[in-house]
């Protein structure tokens, strides 16, 4: 059955590694999803009402039957987005393992502060702000989702779940450890594509958190300035990776392609964008070659594989156009670039080199599995320039002995996080966080929790 065979009321759950369907999915109508709100609004004024340390081993045990479930998710986010069973299994065990101390760092974020100046009390306490919609896209499937649920939820809100169409039913199973932990209403979902999502923003919900596409994300933005409802967007990125003269090359060259190429590419603060000073560039050309050619591609259930194959055949296209452009704009191609023959919508490791300015692929996210070299002068000022050059801001890397150096760059980058010697974001305690066209809001740490609350102010004279 094609798509234009199905009625309006379903969708198809491809398979990427085989382009055969996995099941028909009915899709939640404009009715559904107000009928999924006005659920959970009825059930939100207990679960906030309830105390943190309630809701939290609510959620705990929302985990627990995510860690029961972990293997039937794994195998579930492979078969719908292909990435290796590895990585599969180490996505959902992350949450996991990382559950507990997200639990905490929210509960920090939620105490109720006391201030008491000039013979006044005054207590700000954080408040839910109601149901908030959590629209997420399908690269990590299960990661993601859980990043909106626990700090919501931990908050006093109810939630609204839409996941992405390539997942829907990782999004069903996931969404069953949550529902099945809470009471009834907190946690409701809603199946669809992007009219669904748009159906749920323009419900009557207090705030959407939303992980996917700048496209949608400003989609979102406008239908939300109706109500002003609050947001929290984390968008796409293309973020750069900075090679000076005197750095580690090998250990950049790891950064570049690890960071370039897992996930197939599909990953928001994936390295898109590489500028290595000429005066190493021709060494480091060699480096990033010699790791590249390692990493296979194949169906991720498949052992020694490290790439699955692209999501859908509409993101390989986009990635086959990109790369096609680049070398009709004078890029030299250094490896991939191939389509394989076959079923399924497998891409290879791709290395370019010196793509000039106009080339999408320096310009555009390209969410695939394409190393994208450049040359620069050496200089700081310039290496900075290049970097700050696109509208995003997500993240940002530089590798330089000189960590004075390192630090002082890495300032100048209009980025939400950067890593000096090292991939970026070390740590999930601070907020992650898009600058410029990359978000709006944060989430994680003590700051992001904050986002889905309200503080409220209550003084009185002591
Ligand atoms: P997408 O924007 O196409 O879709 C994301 C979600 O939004 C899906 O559930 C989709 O159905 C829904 N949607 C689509 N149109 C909508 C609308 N008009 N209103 C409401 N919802 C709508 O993104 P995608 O292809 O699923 O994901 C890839 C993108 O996500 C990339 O740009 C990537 O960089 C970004 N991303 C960002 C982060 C981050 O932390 N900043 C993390 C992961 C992915």
């Amino acid at each position: 059955m094609t798509m234009t065979e199905l009625t309006r009321s379903t969708f198809l759950d491809i398979d990427p590694a085989t382009g055969e369907t996995i099941a028909e999915i009915p899709i939640a109508d404009a009715n559904e999803v107000r009928d999924a709100v006005a659920k959970a609004q009825a059930a939100q004024a207990s679960w906030g009402a309830a105390t943190f340390d309630a809701r939290a081993a609510a959620l705990r045990a929302a985990i627990e039957n995510v860690r029961t479930r972990s293997e039937e998710l794994a195998e579930l986010v492979t078969r719908e987005m292909g990435k290796p069973i590895g990585d599969a299994r180490r996505e959902v065990a992350g949450c996991v393992d990382g559950a507990n101390e997200a639990l905490a760092e929210i509960g920090r974020a939620l105490e109720t502060e006391v201030i008491q100046e000039d013979g006044n009390e005054t207590r700000v306490e954080r408040h839910p702000l109601g149901v908030v919609a959590a629209i997420t896209p399908w690269n990590f499937p299960v990661l993601m989702p859980i990043e909106l649920f626990l700090p919501a939820l931990g908050a006093g809100n109810a939630v609204v779940f839409k996941p992405s169409e390539h997942v829907p039913l990782t999004g069903k199973a996931l969404a069953g450890c949550f529902a099945d932990a809470l009471p009834a209403g907190v946690f409701m979902t809603v199946l669809g594509a992007g009219a669904t999502g748009a159906d749920l923003v323009a419900a009557d919900v207090d705030m959407i958190g939303f992980v996917g596409s700048r496209a949608t994300g400003k989609r979102i933005m406008e239908s939300a300035s109706g109500g002003l409802k609050r947001l929290v967007l984390e968008l796409g990125g293309k973020d750069p990776l900075i090679v000076f003269d005197d750095a580690d090359l090998a250990a950049a060259a790891d950064c570049v392609v690890t960071h370039a190429l897992r996930n197939t590419g599909q990953v928001c603060c994936s390295v898109e964008r590489v500028f290595v000073a000429d005066s190493v560039a021709a060494e480091f050309e060699g480096l990033v070659l010699e790791r590249a050619k390692q990493w296979s591609h194949g169906n991720g259930f498949t052992d020694g594989v490290r790439m699955g194959p692209m999501v859908s055949g509409e993101q390989r296209a986009k990635v086959e156009a990109q790369v096609a452009d680049a070398v009709a704009c004078g890029a030299r191609l250094l490896m991939g670039g191939q389509t394989p023959a076959g079923e399924g919508y497998f891409y290879p490791a791709t290395v370019l080199a010196d793509a000039p300015d106009r080339a999408a692929l320096s310009r555009d996210e390209t969410f695939g599995p394409v190393i994208a070299l450049n040359r620069f002068g050496g200089d700081e000022g310039e290496a900075v320039r290049l970097a700050n050059d696109t509208p995003y801001g997500l993240g940002a890397n530089v590798y330089t002995r000189d960590l004075e150096r390192g630090r002082r760059v890495a300032r100048s980058i209009r980025s939400g996080q950067v890593g000096v010697n090292r991939y970026l974001a070390a740590t999930s305690k601070a907020p992650w966080v898009g600058a410029r066209q990359s978000g709006f809001g944060y989430l994680g740490g003590i700051d992001g929790a904050r986002q889905f609350t309200v503080p409220k102010s209550i003084s009185y004279p002591i």
